[in-house]
């Protein structure tokens, strides 16, 4: 019997056309995209479709699109091998890193991939991107998936879905997973990278997490950034969770209208989690002196998390998680590999 996969489609640049008039680009629906696609046939996998009924760019990705996401893999999970979802690469790490936390237990892959050339362009890196991503999406050893993970499947590399982020917005490589490596490479086979892929606990069911609490935000940090502007994020009516995007090793200015912003803050319940700017290496506060204050403040650690994974791991423990102190825990323990 052949694998079966599940194609979830929801836009981006994979499946666009250009407008002849006005040479811009805008999504078209999905039987077109299978037209172009004659070569998935030859596969040997069974290919079901699953369209989000309005077709999206990705930069209108929201948390209620992840809830569907999440829903018909829900719905379709003893139905299928794999999951494919056909996604701009925008956001495509924001919606892998939600994914990986909302589905509690998965062990089927479930393997993101878009491109940067539209499928009916010549030169299309969306061919390949979308074989590669159902072929994996199918593949088992002895009769178990191989790869029971939130992915991206672009150019080439299997990347753990929660570790990556959109780096280029011009070459067909357009993802960078800095603190961990490829889980597979494929070239003439795929190559899998066996240690580094999550092996997931068997007794567990697919437990998926539908709430979201989205009243977080991202504060990046800039020289030059105003007491005025730190004070009126953080005095955002009703907000319950804040990334802060520090410089190097989780620094931060030393002034004390900045560090008795955040303590004060936090002492009202807000939780205040560091990630680093930097693309690669983690947050290690105490390690200078401009880290200190902000651990007494009680900012919690937030290691080798990308922002990606940081903003929606914190929107899912927000939405499902009480109390306060449980949520604050969970953020400094891997849940899905998403820290070192
Ligand atoms: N704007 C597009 C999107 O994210 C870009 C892409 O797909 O590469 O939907």
């Amino acid at each position: 019997m052949n694998p079966k996969v599940l194609l979830i489609y929801t836009g981006g640049t994979i499946g666009m056309v250009q407008d002849p008039k006005t040479g811009i680009w805008s999504p078209f629906d999905f039987s077109s995209l299978l037209e172009t696609m004659p070569s998935l046939r030859k596969l040997n996998i069974d290919i079901g479709t699953y369209s989000f009924s309005e077709i999206i760019d990705s930069s209108d990705m929201r948390p209620e699109y992840w809830v569907e996401i999440a829903k018909v893999i829900e719905e379709n999970y003893n139905d299928y091998d794999g999951f494919v979802v056909l996604h701009g690469t925008d956001t495509m790490s924001y919606t892998a890193s939600a994914l990986s936390f909302m589905l509690e237990g998965l062990k089927k892959p479930v393997i993101l991939t878009g491109s940067q050339l539209p499928i009916g362009v010549l030169r299309s890196d969306g061919k390949d991107n979308l074989i590669n991503a159902v072929e994996i999406a199918g593949y088992k050893e002895n009769g178990k998936a191989l790869v029971p993970e939130v992915c991206i499947c672009f150019e080439n590399n299997l990347y753990r879905g929660n570790r990556t982020t959109k780096l280029n917005a011009e070459n067909f490589n357009a993802f960078y997973s800095g603190n961990y490596s490829p889980l597979a490479e494929v070239g003439i086979h795929v190559k899998y990278n066996h240690h580094a892929i999550l092996q997931p606990v068997e007794s567990r069911g697919l437990l998926v997490h539908k709430k979201l609490d989205d009243r977080v935000a991202i504060l990046k940090l800039y020289p030059g950034i105003s007491q005025n502007t730190v004070e009126s994020i953080l005095a955002i009516e009703g907000l319950q969770g804040l990334i802060l995007e520090t410089y190097g090793s989780g620094n931060a200015p030393s002034a004390s209208w900045f560090i008795n912003a955040l303590k004060h803050a936090i002492d009202n319940g807000l939780i205040v989690l560091n990630v680093t700017q930097c693309k690669k290496g983690k947050v290690e506060m105490g390690k200078y002196e401009a880290s200190v204050e902000l651990l007494k403040a009680g900012v919690i650690n937030g290691e080798d998390l990308t922002t990606e994974s940081a903003v929606t791991k914190l929107m899912i423990l927000l939405g499902s998680i009480t109390p306060k102190s449980k949520v604050a825990e969970l953020l400094q323990t891997s849940l899905c590999g998403e820290m070192s």
